[in-house]
Formats: structure tokens, sequence, C-alpha cells
């Protein structure tokens, strides 16, 4: 079947599904409609979506991006929380015979059992314009699932955007920034202003694409010891890094041990968690453990 072209995407013909079916914007879903096709051009241009790829995408809304991708992929799998979106969804798609949409959240959809089921356990693409409160969860909870995962192009608000992207020296930088940059490579591909998107959203807006290092950058004993020394120290950004880790109450190391395990690194000893890089964090966690 030859696909149709992409027609919504724009305010008028947004607006005309709206009206057909009486939509009304739920706040509580973050739902911005994207309604500029240059924009969607640049994802979908970012993501790199070709005839051979099986692409999940997160919250489609009344399906905009979907033709999109629909329309360059093999595949697609749209997953939709709103259940008022999905008579919507089944009109504005009905052209394209290469996407299932589901009504569920994305924190509760298994995607290790998606890629393997679409895709044969090969990696797979995720794009979205996310719903941005649920950014951090969706985005970590992808990377800590170990998901097989090419790329994640995504819509996120541009200071989320910029803190994936930061290294040390920087306000912004934190521990999205070092989990983030432990996964994959942060890009920013565009900065995108409220009035690309129906409502406008308060925020600024930024398309971010992570390509997943073949690779992890760096080695180190235990993950999870890591992940938590991260979390101490910008959980208490103007503490000394001592002081955050014996103050976490995820961690029991006295300050004697994190003391010497700071000084076997050879990091001075009043430190702060900010100034140091992802490999500093390793070394860390690995003396620690020891
Ligand atoms: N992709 C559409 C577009 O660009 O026009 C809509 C993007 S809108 C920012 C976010 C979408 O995610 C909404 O359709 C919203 O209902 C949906 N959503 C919100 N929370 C979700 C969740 N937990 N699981 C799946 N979809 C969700």
């Amino acid at each position: 079947m030859d696909r149709p072209l992409p027609t919504l995407g724009n305010p008028q013909n947004t607006i005309a599904v709206l009206q057909k079916y009486g939509f009304n914007f739920q706040k509580k879903f973050g739902q911005n409609f994207l309604i500029d096709t240059h924009v969607l051009d640049k994802i979908i241009a970012a993501a790199n979506i070709g005839p051979d790829d099986f692409v999940v995408e997160i919250g489609p809304g009344i399906g905009t991006m979907t033709q999109y991708l629909a329309y360059a992929a093999r595949e697609v799998c749209a997953v939709e929380i709103d259940h008022n979106l999905i008579p919507i969804l089944e009109d504005t798609l009905s052209g394209y015979d290469n996407v299932t949409v589901l009504n569920k959240d994305i924190l509760k959809v298994d995607l290790n059992a998606l890629a393997q089921e679409k895709n044969g356990g090969r990696p797979i693409k995720v794009v979205a314009n996310l719903p941005y409160y649920i950014t951090t969860p969706i985005v970590m909870g992808l990377f800590e699932n170990h998901v097989p995962l090419e790329s994640v192009t995504v819509m996120v608000q541009k200071e989320v955007a910029e803190r994936m992207q930061v290294g040390p020296g920087t306000k912004d930088y934190g521990a999205l920034s070092l989990a983030v940059q432990y996964y994959a490579e942060p890009y920013i591909v565009a900065n995108v202003p409220p009035n690309c998107f129906m409502p406008r959203p308060k925020v600024g807006s930024a398309v971010i694409r992570l390509t997943l290092h073949t690779d992890t950058p760096i080695q180190v004993k235990d993950e999870k010891l890591m992940f938590r020394l991260i979390r101490a120290s910008f959980n208490q950004r103007r503490k000394t890094l001592v002081n955050g880790i014996t103050n976490s109450a995820e961690l029991q190391y006295t300050k004697e041990e994190v003391a010497q395990a700071i000084e076997k690194c050879g990091f001075p000893p009043a430190v702060r968690g900010e100034t140091l890089e992802l490999k500093q964090f390793a070394m860390l966690s690995d003396a620690l453990q020891e």
C-alpha cells in the first residue's frame, strides 16, 4: 500500500481535527501538540528514520508526528495514555498500515518485550514530543531498564536539554547530565519556541538526540553505587562531597571511609561533587567499593 503524505502539522488541520472530535486538552497529560511542519521535518531528519526502522513514539497526541514517522519508517508503535485520543488516532492514522497504537502509560509498557516482538531484539529508535511532567522518568526508565536502543530523539523543555548536554563547571550540571552521558552522546538539534505548539507551553523547548554508546565510556564495578554517589553529591550541591555522601540515606559510609576514598582518588579533601566528571565518580565508586 502506498503511504499517504502527512497532512497534519499545521494549525488549520490540527484545529479541524480537534473541532471534529470536540477534544479538550488535558493539562495533567502535558498536551502541547506540534503545529509546525519545519520542526517535524527536523525531528524526523535528526532521528534519521528510514525504511528499515521500527520506531516507538511516546505520546502521539492526535497523530501529527506519527504520520511523519509512519511515512518514513518500516513500523511504528505509538503509546498514548489519554483514551480520548484513541478514536482520533484511528481516524488520522487510517491511511497507514504500519502503525499500532497502544492506549497505555509509557512507564508501564515493557519496551524490552516490544523490541523483541517487533524488532527481533535489535536496537530500536524512540522519538517523541515528550510530556514535560515526566521527561526524566521516561528517559531514565529507557536507559535503566536496558531497552535495546539506537537513539532517543525527543522534544523536551529547553533547560532539561541543556542539563542533559553540559559538563562540570556549569550550574546546569547535575545527576541528569551524568546519567544521560553515561548511556548516550547528547546533541541538541534545535531550539523550538512556544508558538510551534498548540496550546503554547510557558517554557522554551528543544529537540535533543541521544545516541546510545556502543561501549560505555567508562568502566565501573558497581553502576548502582556510582549513581547513588552521584545523586548524593548533587542532592546537597553546596556541601562537600564527604558531607553529601555521609548525609545520604541511600549510603552507609562513615566520614573516615569517604575521606579515605577521596584521598585515594587524589581529589582535594573539600572537593564538591559538581566539579567531578563521570570517570572521577567511577573512580570514587570503585575506591569505596573496595
Ligand atoms: N506527539 C504529539 C505532538 O507532537 O503533537 C503530542 C505531544 S504532547 C507534548 C505529549 C503527549 O503525551 C500527549 O498526547 C499526552 O496525552 C501523552 N502522554 C502524557 N503522559 C503519557 C504517558 N505517561 N504515557 C503515554 N503518553 C502520555
